[in-house]
């Protein structure tokens, strides 16, 4: 299966170099890189086609010419976490119409964040049914949600049923320990009014998830082990592996 991994962070070339056999047996063909810019950038001149750097733009330290900037420096997308607003507010409307114009797309954390006592985040402003606002205004701008919402499944549900250029990644702590029966109830549907059918896992939902590891490498294993719990075709498990992250990515 090709993989393309959509979201991960390294620190350098060390840890490339030590898991890259790992990482090819995997399936990655690309990785999606945010965190120090800098670093990233360097190491994505250092594996080219392979390391996609994403830039971590500060919602509100910076604005729309951050992005061009990035794009100018050669990064491939954005990287959005922690807003001291919610990531719908207007104040970011130019930022996001800029990484419309752009083809910028970008990597937004959804859901519970952790954090160090004493260091504040606004944990409300991370719902994921600010993606659905935001693609509401730009239905260009290419985003994937991170971790399934975390303890917001249902919003990250609806805002990639509803919202083309919304994906969503299953990375993180909260999603990798369900069990099959909550991801059916989660994504098994029955046809209108009939409340009392057999519900089927729904195709189409299923079908807008991307694979993000968030960096542990048995993210893998997770994704696998969802896949033939619910019985996945191979044809859906193509675009959640590797064509839905083709198309955010715009390649
Ligand atoms: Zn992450």
């Amino acid at each position: 299966m090709r993989v393309i991994n959509c979201h991960a962070h390294f620190h350098g070339r060390d840890e490339v170099e030590e898991k890259r056999a790992l990482w090819d047996s995997l399936g990655y063909e690309k990785i999606c890189v945010s965190f120090q810019n800098e670093q990233v950038l360097k190491l994505a001149e250092r594996y080219p086609d392979y390391i996609i750097p994403f830039y971590h733009l500060d919602l509100d330290e910076e604005g729309p010419d951050a992005v061009t900037a990035a794009k100018e420096r050669g990064f491939r997308g954005l990287k959005l976490i922690g807003p001291q607003k919610p990531y719908s507010h207007e104040s970011y409307f130019p930022i996001y119409e800029r990484a419309q114009a752009l083809g910028m797309p970008a990597l937004l954390h959804t859901g519970f964040l952790a954090f160090r006592p004493g260091r504040g985040v606004r944990q409300e402003n991370l719902r994921p049914i600010y993606l659905v606002t935001i693609a509401s205004y730009f239905p260009e701008f290419r985003m994937v949600g991170a971790h399934l919402g975390n303890q917001w499944p249902m919003e990250a549900v609806e805002a990639m049923m509803e919202c083309e250029n919304v994906w969503y990644d299953m990375s993180g702590g909260t999603v990798r320990n369900y069990p099959t029966s909550w991801f059916r109830w989660l994504f098994a549907r029955v046809e209108r009014n009939q409340t009392s059918q057999e519900p089927k896992i729904n195709l189409d939902i299923i079908g807008k998830l991307v694979f993000g590891s968030d960096n542990p490498d048995d993210t893998m294993e997770f994704y696998q082990s969802f896949m033939a719990a619910l019985d996945i075709p191979s044809e859906v498990q193509a675009k959640v592996y590797c064509d839905n992250a083709a198309e955010w990515l715009g390649l």
